[in-house]
Formats: C-alpha cells, structure tokens, sequence
C-alpha cells in the first residue's frame, strides 16, 4: 500500500515535471521571438509623448494627470488589454495634502531648569494627522535606542519602556550600521527598521504621541539640511478617512539635530555614550525626565488621483498575477531653473519606465502563447512625494496579495547603451533575484549589486509597498559597465544624470538618447515575467529577508 502510494506519487511528480519541462522550453524558444515586439523606436516615442511640456511634468491632482492617466488608458486599449479594475483602468487613490504652520520653539524643562530648541536650526516637525491644531504640552521624552522592533533579529527597543502618551527620541538606520557589525541585522546595509519612516510607524503602534529621530548624516545617508527642506512644508499622504484599518499617526514626528540631541541627554543629565551602548543586544531605553512643550497650525487638503491598470487573463490559472509597476507621476511645474524652465518633464524619472510599462505590455499581448497567469501592468501615482499610489494599491488590492506571486519595479530606463551589467537594488532579498540571473547568464550578462546599499534604496520605490505586504518584489537599476566605452563610462553617466538632472527641468527627452540597453533590460524583465508565469513554484524571500515572515504569515 505505501509502496504503491509512493510510486503513484513518483509518477504524477514525474509527469508533473514533464510537463512543467515541456512549458518551460516552449517559453524558452518561443519566447526569443516574442522579444521583437520590443523596439527602441516605440519605447522612444512613448517618452517624448508623457515628458513632453504638453503634459506639464504629470503632477497628481493637474491637467498632467488627466492627460496622462488618458494617454495610458487609450494605449491599453488599443494594444488589447483589458481594464484591470472591473470595467475600468483606473483606480482612485484619495489622499490629503497636510501643511504645518510649526511654532519657532519648543521648550524643554528638566530637573535642572528651562531650555528652549530653536525651530529648523534644532530640529524639523511635522504631523500626519488632520487635525487643525496639535499641541504637546509638557510630554515627557523617552530615549527608545533605534526605535525597532524585530522578531527576527530577536531586537526590542521597546521592551520594558512605557511610552503611551510620550514622546520618543530614537536614533537613525539601524544597530548593524554603527556597530559595524555584519552579524547585527544586515551590518552597514540598510535594513527597512532603519529608515526614518518605519520609526515613525512603530512609535505610533507603541502608542507614542511624538518621535524624533536624532540625525546623523552618515547613519541617515544625507545631511540635515535635506532635512531642513520639510519646515513646514506640504506632504501627502492617503486619505484614510473611509479605511476599515486605520493605521495610528503620532502627533508630532521630525528629526532633531545631532547638536540638538546632545543638548537634550545634558539637561537630562544622562551621558553621551547612551547613543553608541544603544547597538548592543540587551540595551535598554530609558526616561530622559524631560518635560517638551511645542505646537503647530495644520491645514489638510482632500484630493483624489489615479492609479492606472490593465491586464492580460491568464489562459490557465487566471487568479494568480504578477505585477509590473511603473510611477507615471512626477514633480509638475515649479521653481523655473537658470534658463527660465520650469515644467519638470521627468523624461527618465519616470515617462521612461512608464513607456516600458506600455512596451512589456504590447509583447506580453503579442506573446505566440498566452500566459498562464494573469499579467498585470500598473502605473501609479504620487512615487514622488512618498510612493502613495503603490502604498494605496498595496492596501486596497484588486487582486488578492495572496494570489499575487510577484511584483517587478521599473524606475527609470537605461538610456545611454548597452550594457554588460543590470543592477539589482536589495541583494539577497528574493528568489527573484535568482530568476533575472538565470535570464542574464542566457545572454552573457551578470548582475551587479548597489554600491551604497547603506543608503536603503530598496526601501526608495514602489515595489517596497509590495514587500511591506509580504509580496516577493524585484526592483532593478541600469547597468554601468557599458560595452564599447571605457570603464568608469557608466558610472560617470549616472552621476551626471544625478548632479545635473535629477529632479530637475532639464530631465528631459533627448533624440541622442540610446535606448538600445532599456531594451535588453525590459526584455529581460519581460522573460523573468514570462517564467513567473507558467513556474511551478512561487517565488519567496530568502532568509534573512524582513519581508518573509509577513508573507509566510499572510499565506496560511
Ligand atoms: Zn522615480
């Protein structure tokens, strides 16, 4: 009886190979032709149409956005596709624009008397609630080390703290970056409970009322005065007024200066080294006993943009997807630069992989064989001002996370060449990775890694709404060893592009541009999409990934 059982299973596995086999050739040989759909001429004409001036730098809420979630709309119709959200291709993402009016101190109240923190040059807040006036009135500060709570790196910085009604006071990145130490969270690589937005998320799950982050520019990878930019400046966030699960926003969040912190352990009369003990397993926050009192005016604006979103159904398991997403947003019109222009067209950043997004689209509805899964291409809204559309997405899913095997990410296209190389922006995070690398050795290429993975920029885009939901998220950067150009060729193009053009006027489409390498990347992306759906086995995070428990949870 076993044996039998165990020779049945034998059997059907084997069969179940074979087949699984047979699929997979049949995309390997048929699926090189399916790469002529993609052609550098298209990909060009669809980025000079979405960054031309016409469309105004495609800010949400503006002309631009109508013209380019229309534009978007009638090229997924004519390629074929059908409407992602029931009859339609949009998705409406409502959000509120909050400016703060922040008083010019705050004032500080110890054992030891009065001090007051000057407004910008100590520090920089704001809030995320709606309320038309927020005040702390002498709220007691706690020092909560790095803010982080991390079953897997078995980390609590708020184990034993009461901090319900408090403000917390917490340092930037995580304990592996200042340590130094490989074998604490990621060492020098930035893990997600280093970046300034998931500290403010846990203080308000801890029940805090406030949560300053203590600057430093190595640890935050900038200085304070990209910091100093947010006084009191507008910021968007989703409207979560109609949402079943509200997530709990702290009154006051900002960062305070390094100069600013030391004055505040003085008063409080506690030493320095609290900062670098605060690395080491077994630390414990404390009460600094002060007392902070500041206010600021709030005014939210309501408003709503677009998600847009097409599909091609899967001919044999149609409610299994893959995602790709591209960002159509961008900055609008603005502070005119030098020669008086000032339409932020955003050509690479991102009417490129936005064109890419149409260009995927089109071979994927030309492909000789339907994929199996169902195909799914998403631009969203609002990257720019905190990857809302995709934040948004993520919560209100249309298609079941669960039923969701991947997300691809594009963020600007390469546009100056071939080249030897792709990037991959979060080493080690999925079997994804694994997945473009078999693609890439087919075509003598090779990955290459982030030289400042510090810098958190896997934690920067769209796909890490899908990674904050458990959903294994691949996110690419162009190439730098460019072929037929001198070594540091590529390395010097994209700091240009950075220095130069980056969120900036002058990120605009040119007619020199060679998007023969953007071709060689999306069809790359294109055959790990092609593989992902007929795979037999789902894609997962790898160890060691702070995304894999959340999905592992989310799955039984
Ligand atoms: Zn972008």
């Amino acid at each position: 009886m076993r044996k039998t059982k165990l020779v049945a299973i034998s059997t059907l596995a084997l069969l179940s190979l074979m087949t699984s086999c047979s699929n997979e050739k049949k995309i390997s040989n048929d699926g090189n032709e399916d790469l002529s759909s993609f052609h550098p001429d298209s990909l060009a004409q669809h980025i000079k149409d979405l960054s031309s001036d016409e469309f105004q730098g495609r800010k949400p809420f503006t002309e631009g956005e109508t013209k380019t979630i229309k534009y978007l709309e009638s090229h997924f119709t004519s390629l074929g596709l059908e409407p992602g959200n029931g009859v339609s291709y949009f998705q409406e993402v409502p959000m509120v624009r909050i400016t703060t009016a922040a008083e010019k101190e705050m004032v500080v109240k110890s054992n030891s008397g009065t001090m007051n923190l000057k407004g910008f040059e100590d520090y920089v807040i704001w809030t995320d609630k709606t309320d038309s006036n927020i005040s702390l009135k002498d709220v007691e500060v706690v020092f909560a080390g790095y803010g982080v709570v991390a079953p897997e790196y078995h980390w609590d910085d708020y184990e034993g703290l009461d901090v319900k009604g408090k403000v917390v006071l917490v340092l930037v990145n995580d304990p592996g970056f200042n340590a130094g130490d490989a074998g604490l969270f990621k060492g020098k690589t930035m893990t997600y409970y280093g970046r300034w937005t998931y500290k403010f998320e846990e203080a308000a799950r801890q029940g805090a009322i406030g949560c300053l982050i203590i600057h430093e520019t190595n640890a935050a990878s900038y200085g304070f005065q990209v910091v100093q930019n947010n006084w009191n400046a507008s910021r968007l966030r989703l409207d979560d007024r109609n949402s079943k699960k509200k997530e709990p926003h702290c009154n006051v969040i900002g960062w305070v200066s390094n100069a600013a912190a030391k004055k505040l352990l003085n008063a409080a009369g506690v030493s320095h080294d609290v900062i670098t003990r605060a690395d080491k397993p077994g630390f414990r926050g404390q009460s600094l006993g002060l007392k902070i009192s500041t206010s600021m005016r709030v005014k939210a604006e309501y408003n709503v943009s677009n998600n847009v979103i097409a599909k091609i159904t899967g001919s044999k398991k149609p409610d299994e997807v893959i995602i790709y997403t591209a960002h159509w947003d961008h900055l609008g019109i603005g502070k005119p630069d030098a020669k008086g222009d000032s339409i932020y067209n955003g050509a690479l950043d991102n009417a490129s992989a936005t064109a890419g997004l149409l260009e995927l689209a089109k071979a994927f509805k030309r492909a000789k064989h339907k994929p199996e899964r169902t195909i799914i291409f998403l631009a969203v809204t609002a990257e720019e001002q905190g990857l809302w559309g995709s934040a948004y997405y993520a919560k209100n899913p249309i298609y079941p996370l669960k039923k969701t095997l991947a997300n691809i990410n594009m963020d600007g296209l390469n546009n100056y060449g071939k080249t030897h190389d792709i990037i991959v922006v979060g080493q080690g995070q999925s079997e994804l990775e694994d997945y473009l690398e078999r693609e890439l050795t087919k075509v003598n290429r090779v990955i290459t890694y982030e030289t400042r993975p510090e810098a958190g920029s896997y934690y920067r885009s769209d796909h890490f709404n899908f990674a904050k939901v458990g959903v294994p998220a691949l996110y690419t950067s162009s190439g730098i060893e460019v072929l037929g150009e001198d070594d540091d060729y590529g390395k010097k193009i994209k700091e240009q592009y950075n220095t130069r053009d980056y969120h900036r006027p002058s990120d605009e489409f040119n007619s020199n541009w060679r998007l023969d390498g953007a071709i060689d990347d999306l069809q790359l992306l294109y055959k790990v999409g092609q593989r992902l759906a007929v795979a037999k086995k789902w894609p997962v995070w790898k160890p060691g990934s702070e995304f894999k428990a959340i999905r592992d949870e989310s799955l039984h």
